[in-house]
């Protein structure tokens, strides 16, 4: 396939102070790269500093700058799939407003893509000014998912990759409401390969994912592509049901046999909190599956826009259903 046009996806949280270098950056990239169209879509995750400002006064400057207004917070991931719905591109990239991922390897992702691969991951060497804390959870979370799930994620492999068009439209299909990108690209299939880079620290700001988050997005990992959670609570419903059993035949003995009663208080005390325990784990595990199917089972969009800029929707050849929504409701934007 031949590349004309690249689509950068950018998602922004309150990156306000990050925005005028990202955009000197990528246009300067553009200039070198003066053989293809660029398009620069801005996806503005409900932020609520001046990230909306800034995003709107460079679109009415430079028309390859797009901008998508979601109404509301709805994190990372689902600002990524807005943006892989509205991009128009025939080569895909996805990166991080924070510039910790350089948005000049994009030449190298194109090397790759012209030798025939589908999907470029880029994989960090290393991760400078990142606490221990952070580094010792994406450690634990890489080895978690990879003893939970036969598929595998890519170790250290955060959003920064590059695709082609085949490769979103496949991805775009996929409309599970507890998304998990990672994961996505390790099912999908096509011709992949990993270069290596090396992350800068944050150019400005802090990051934006809590320690809340962190955990939502690695419980989201595991539960969405894998079940083995529910295999674990049947093989320990096994020992417990063997030991128990084991237990009432020595009993049985001792009553018997030996004619001695237990008087036993405490551990039978014991032992039924430590049951009552485990009984409420398992519900739990198996809860979260069935909140999911839950969630899944309302169907509500997966985002909805409180505006756009510079969007052409004749362009757009997405079907998703959140795209027919808001076109739907077109006249009432302020786009051109
Ligand atoms: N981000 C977002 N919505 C959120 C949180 C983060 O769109 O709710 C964006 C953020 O603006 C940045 C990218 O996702 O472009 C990665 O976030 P961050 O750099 O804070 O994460 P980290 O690099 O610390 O994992
Ligand atoms: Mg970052």
């Amino acid at each position: 396939v031949e590349i004309r046009k690249i689509t950068y996806v950018i998602p922004c949280y309150n990156e306000s102070d990050v925005l005028p270098e990202i955009y000197r950056r990528m246009t300067h990239i553009a200039g070198e790269l003066a053989a293809y169209e660029f398009e620069f879509l801005f996806v503005n995750d409900g932020s609520s500093d001046r990230t909306s400002e800034i995003l709107n006064a460079v679109a009415e400057k430079d028309n390859r700058v797009k901008v998508l207004h979601f109404a509301r917070n709805e994190g990372h991931q689902m600002a990524l799939t807005a943006g892989m719905d509205f991009a128009t591109g025939d080569a895909i990239v996805a990166i991080d407003a924070d510039l910790q991922d350089p948005p000049e390897l994009v030449k190298e992702m194109l090397e790759k893509i012209k030798e025939g691969f589908e999907v470029v991951h880029a994989q960090r060497r290393k991760r400078p000014g990142e606490t221990f804390w952070k580094l010792f959870t994406a450690w634990l979370f890489y080895k978690l998912m990879s003893w939970t799930s036969s598929y595998r994620v890519i170790e250290n492999c955060g959003d920064f990759r590059a695709f082609t068009r085949p490769v979103l439209m496949a991805i775009s299909s996929f409309r599970e409401r507890h998304r998990f990108m990672r994961g996505i690209f390790s099912v999908i299939g096509f011709r992949q390969c990993i270069i290596q880079y090396d992350r800068d620290v944050r150019y400005a700001g802090k990051t934006k994912y809590s320690f809340r988050k962190m955990l939502g997005f690695a419980i989201n990992g595991i539960l969405s592509f894998s079940a083995s959670p529910i295999k674990i609570i049947a093989w320990f419903s096994f020992l417990l049901l063997g030991s128990s059993l084991i237990y009432f035949g020595k009993s049985l003995v001792d009553h018997f046999v030996y004619k001695v009663t237990a008087p036993g208080w405490t551990s039978l005390v014991t032992l039924l909190i430590f049951l009552t325990g485990i009984n409420l784990c398992c519900l739990s595990i198996i809860g979260s599956y069935i909140i999911r199917i839950f969630e899944q089972g309302q169907r509500r969009p997966l985002y909805w826009l409180r505006d756009t800029k510079n969007i052409n929707f004749a362009e757009i050849d997405s079907n998703a259903r959140e795209i027919e929504e808001v076109k739907l409701y077109y006249n009432t934007f302020s786009s051109k």
